[in-house]
């Protein structure tokens, strides 16, 4: 048996504690698994830190949860546009992982770099190997840099921000759009879908111009949209472009990025005309976080890994179990951070389903709601229901089960602000 049974886990949490990470996590592969085995989690964001938290708390300690994560807190990119338009600071959006390791998770402070599918082991940046029954990768997306040559290294990564990850990004677009001056244009380049968050770049840009409009009125803000047309709450955006920012925003469609000019910050694209900005955002093409490829879960068009829905394990690698933005999407299902949510949850139950040698749940039903601001405190929404269908084995959005915001409203704003409270405390506590 891979997993030894013999050396209590305290131990372990012991050699954590006094700073021999390394020596302790080389020794991991031999160590002891609680009763039901061991899981590491690779990810503590919406879908890693939802998944080991239901773990530890469904298996009753039975199972042995590890969550490795080289971020010490969890930066939540869900209101990040909100310290981009100045009315929210990073601290708002940040909560650490304390509480999860009080919860009985382990906590791994490191990037994995490997994972060897055969031996059931995954591999850190630090050296360590760590053993698995069962993984869970929920490491988010990555960027395709080498589609937009211009990019294609790091001083330009530095100059050309895409503020796609919340962190550090996230203060410093927020730095260059206060150090702009009046008159001058932020642009932002949007991917061709599916991308993580289908209204989040069209939010950003509400945000941005909530602050032009109080601090620079004089300045634009030209979405360019590698789609053909607005992704997510079309009329709700396009009314607020229309009335509170008219003359602030700008709507191009069909700007496929094909190369940045870093120097003079031009956007170039496809067909339509280049943009010289002020202040450039691209959010370049990306596709499953790069654990995954290493993994060899990917199996879907090179960029997305694709899953079986009643238990989100890879259709390619068994035990592999695959979440949030990094999955080939069932049909009208965002890469949204509520939806990964719902995946930790529905893949925990299944993966203790599974070392109890029992089926997963054959009827699993998923929600998702997406609010996004328009001001600083308005907001829109969108909400929806996936049911699993045996017979084309994927979720489906459940009939009349959907909604839209008729208008924008501050109430709406409220409920954003408490959904972002209740699904931190949801993953994290
Ligand atoms: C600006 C913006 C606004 C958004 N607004 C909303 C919203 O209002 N509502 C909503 O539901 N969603 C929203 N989203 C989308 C949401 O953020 C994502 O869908 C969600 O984060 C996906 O969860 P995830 O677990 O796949 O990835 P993430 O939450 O990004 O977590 C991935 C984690 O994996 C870690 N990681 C990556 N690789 C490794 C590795 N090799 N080893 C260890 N750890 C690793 C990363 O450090 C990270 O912590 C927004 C996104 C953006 C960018």
């Amino acid at each position: 048996m891979k997993l030894g049974m013999t050396t209590p886990r305290r131990h372990f949490l012991k050699a954590m504690s006094a700073g021999l990470a390394a020596s302790a996590l080389g020794a991991c592969a031999t160590m002891s698994a609680r009763g039901l085995g061991r899981v590491v989690v690779v990810g503590g964001g919406y879908g890693g830190a939802t998944a080991a938290k239901y773990l530890a708390m469904w298996s009753g300690g039975t199972v042995d949860v590890v969550l490795v994560e080289p971020s010490a807190a969890f930066v939540s990119c869900p209101l990040s546009n909100l310290v981009l338009g100045g009315s929210k600071q990073l601290a708002d959006i940040t909560v650490g992982y304390d509480a999860l390791a009080k919860r009985g998770v382990t906590l791994i402070r490191d990037t994995a770099t490997a994972v060897d599918a055969d031996k059931r082991i995954v591999r850190l940046a630090g050296g360590a190997e760590l053993a698995y029954d069962r993984l869970v990768l929920s490491p988010g997306v990555d960027f395709l840099w080498d589609r937009v040559p211009g990019l294609n290294n790091a001083a330009a990564q530095a100059r050309v921000l895409h503020a796609w990850k919340a962190g550090p990004q996230t203060v410093a677009l927020r730095q260059q759009i206060v150090a702009m001056p009046d008159g001058g244009v932020f642009a932002i380049v949007i991917p061709r879908a599916p991308y993580r968050c289908p209204p989040g770049p069209y939010e950003r840009a509400c945000q941005v111009a909530w602050y032009f409009k109080r601090a620079k009125p004089g300045s634009k803000v030209l979405i360019c949209d590698g789609n053909e047309d607005v992704q997510s709450k079309k009329a709700l955006f396009q009314k607020a472009w229309g009335d509170d920012y008219k003359g602030i925003v700008e709507y191009r469609p069909n700007c496929v990025l094909v190369d940045v000019d870093v120097a003079t910050l031009t956007a170039k694209f496809e067909t339509a005309d280049d943009v010289k900005a002020d202040v450039l955002n691209v959010i370049p093409p990306h596709r499953a976080g790069n654990i995954a490829a290493q993994a060899g879960v990917i199996t879907a068009n090179g960029a997305w890994c694709e899953v079986d829905f009643l238990s989100f394990e890879s259709i390619k690698v068994k035990g592999i179990y695959v979440l949030g933005d990094s999955i080939q999407i069932a049909p009208a299902m965002p890469k949204s951070g509520h939806m990964a949510n719902q995946h930790g949850k529905t893949a925990a139950a299944a993966i203790l389903a599974s070392l109890a040698g029992q089926p997963p749940n054959p009827a699993p039903v998923l929600n998702n709601t997406c609010y996004s601001f328009i001001t600083d405190r308005d907001a829109v929404h969108v909400a929806s229901v996936h049911q699993y269908d045996r017979e084309k084995k994927t979720l489906v959005t459940v009939p009349g089960s959907g909604g839209l915001s008729p208008a924008m409203n501050t109430l709406e704003g409220d409920y954003a602000f408490d959904w972002a409270k209740n699904i931190w405390a949801d993953m994290l506590t």
